[in-house]
């Protein structure tokens, strides 16, 4: 039996809470035709989004470590989709 195990670094996990975590918020949504996401520049899901990483960051990473993971994603998103076409 082969045991495959994946080796995921920190800082990939914690993009990807960010990510789910921002999704949730509906800080961020994904283009339905292309799976780009897309920052939805919603102050108030942000802010949700802030507060929610601030009360519960995953295990074993500080709330500031969390929100900067958070701030990283967001800077890391357009508000639009790389494929779609403007307008
Ligand atoms: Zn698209």
């Amino acid at each position: 039996m082969l045991m495959i195990k994946e080796r995921t670094p920190a800082i990939r996990t914690l993009r990807g809470w960010a990510i789910s975590l921002l999704q949730e918020a509906g800080a961020i949504r994904e283009c339905e035709e292309h799976g780009w996401m897309q920052d939805r520049a919603d102050p108030h899901a942000r802010e949700r989004a802030f507060a929610e990483a601030r009360r519960e960051p995953p295990a074993g990473v500080s709330p500031d470590e969390a929100l900067a993971a958070i701030v990283d994603v967001l800077a890391s998103i357009g508000d639009t989709c790389s494929e779609c076409p403007p307008g």
